[in-house]
């Protein structure tokens, strides 16, 4: 018999405090069975058996608040038993929630299905907020269909029983040896994923020990596939070489792997959901739905970086994380020559100054202060295109300041360097302090007028500063070159475009 080296008992017996204390906090394991039928790829049925934490049961408490019993609406035939196979008492509490008769640390079995419904119905997020079944597959983000012990709920597998010719797309890391067997950290993993079920196509982009796991629906799309890849290729190198790395988040919500399912659908829309994304691609007769595809693409994956690395710590900074986002989300395509300097100049005006200006608040309140809950989705022009132009404003106040040696960039990569892999967040005073350092000046009034207060961001003012030919008439901004721009002007406008 070969004995252990002592080293190695001390780390085995380690081991197994850190995982005692794990246990005392949090239960498992728990398994998740997935089975979809060919004949009804509608119905999701689920056997799941869990190590009961407490006695309440539950779905996701994000969304779904149109229907009486929120998530619940679209589940069928919940049914619990005990380790004996004795059925269990199922109380429905309404709102999603159920109290089945077992005690912590028992083992319950839940057998349910989920009618996926949910594109039937409307949805203030869209359809790709939910679910959506298609002749290729089926898309479900995991708030529609897992039911939990919530918070209290530990590692869980998802095991997968699919049609023949089928494959998923998860986020979760596969299971070694299992046949479309993935491991979820816990019920936030489970309820913040989103997977895509199909004929579809799947491929990997990595980075740095991070993967981007693309899943393409449908055959029409096959023929995009790389230029998806190269798309996305372009746009992450453009990203960490901005930033310094790859999308380093919190220890709170650790991920190394986002999924990107993206679809073809009626309108072109785009959705994050834990560290995910779906993007459907409206129809292909409209060349603006295609640009924006790329655009929603763009700018939902600098949120990894911008929103999950770096992280506002109240919605009143909405207007940096959206509105910075946006510019980044420009830069980068206009970079790797996915968008051309006319299409720019042409969404500037069309989608985010059209939208800005005519925004219900405009001129009427600050940018922060209409960011809060649903009033987000409200002041949309505000908060996404105010936020833009106050950004690219900064921008020229740094590179006038600067002889075009700082910029913007510089910003996020110390903003990156400074909150990214912890816990801290980041207040406005924080940004103003930051900005005012690099542009060597005071942007107190700069803030007070149009962070803080509801002055309108003047855009045009500020791309006539570094050299561009910019006026607002009509409620459009309307953006040139200008032939006589100096070679200085020249650089600064390179810069600001992303070039
Ligand atoms: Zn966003």
């Amino acid at each position: 018999m070969i004995k252990k080296p002592a080293k190695l008992t001390l780390l085995f017996s380690l081991m197994a405090i850190s995982y005692g204390h794990l246990n005392a906090q949090t239960a498992g394991p728990n398994a998740y069975k997935i089975a979809f039928e060919p004949a009804n790829t509608r119905l999701m049925k689920i056997e799941a058996d869990l190590t009961a934490a407490s006695d309440i049961f539950e779905m996701s408490e994000y969304g779904a608040d149109q229907f009486r019993g929120r998530w619940a609406e679209f589940v069928r035939d919940l049914r619990a038993y005990g380790a004996n196979g004795t059925p269990l008492d199922v109380k429905d509490l309404g709102d999603a929630k159920w109290r089945i008769a077992v005690k912590p640390g028992e083992k319950v079995r839940l057998n349910y299905n989920v009618l996926l419904d949910h594109d039937k119905h409307k949805w203030a997020a869209g359809i790709d907020s939910v679910s959506f079944v298609r002749d290729w597959g089926v898309y479900a983000s995991g708030r529609s269909y897992f039911i939990t012990n919530g918070p209290r709920s530990g590692k869980a597998s998802v095991t997968f029983d699919l049609p023949r010719g089928w494959n998923v797309t998860t986020p979760w890391p596969a299971e070694k040896g299992g046949r479309n067997s993935f491991t979820a950290r816990d019920a936030a993993d489970l309820t913040g994923s989103m997977i895509f079920a199909g004929t579809h196509k799947e491929f990997v982009i990595a980075r740095d020990g991070f993967e981007l796991v693309f899943a393409i629906g449908s055959e029409e799309l096959f023929a995009e596939e790389e230029r998806y890849r190269s798309l996305a290729n372009g746009v992450m190198d453009y990203y960490i070489k901005l930033m310094g790395g790859v999308p380093n988040p919190p220890p709170s919500n650790p991920f190394s792997r986002s999924v990107v399912i993206v679809s073809p659908g009626e309108q072109t829309d785009g959705e994050v959901i834990g560290n995910n994304i779906c993007i459907i691609v409206g129809s292909k007769n409209d060349p603006m739905s295609d640009l924006f595809a790329r655009f929603i693409f763009a700018h939902e994956f600098f949120h990894l970086w911008n929103g999950k690395s770096i992280r506002p710590k109240t919605t009143e900074d909405e207007w940096f994380k959206e509105g910075f986002t946006n510019i980044y989300a420009m830069k980068a395509l206009y970079r790797i020559g996915a968008i051309s300097e006319a299409e720019l100049f042409g969404v500037l005006d069309g989608l985010f100054y059209k939208r800005y200006s005519t925004d219900e608040s405009y001129a009427k309140a600050s940018m922060r202060d209409v960011a809060g809950g649903d009033e987000k989705h409200k002041h949309w022009g505000l908060i996404y295109g105010g936020g833009m132009f106050a950004g690219l404003c900064i921008d020229t106040e740094i590179r006038r300041a600067s002889a075009n040696e700082r910029s913007l960039d510089d910003l996020m990569r110390s903003f990156y360097s400074r909150y990214s892999g912890s816990d801290r967040t980041y207040v406005t005073d924080d940004l103003k302090t930051a900005m005012s350092s690099l542009s060597k000046s005071d942007l107190n009034t700069f803030f007070g007028d149009h962070i803080y207060g509801a002055k309108p961001v003047p855009i045009d003012r500020c791309l006539n500063s570094v050299g561009l030919r910019a006026e607002i008439a009509d409620g459009s901004l309307k953006v040139s070159r200008k032939p006589d721009a100096s070679a200085a002007e020249e650089r600064m406008i390179a810069g600001l475009l992303g070039k």
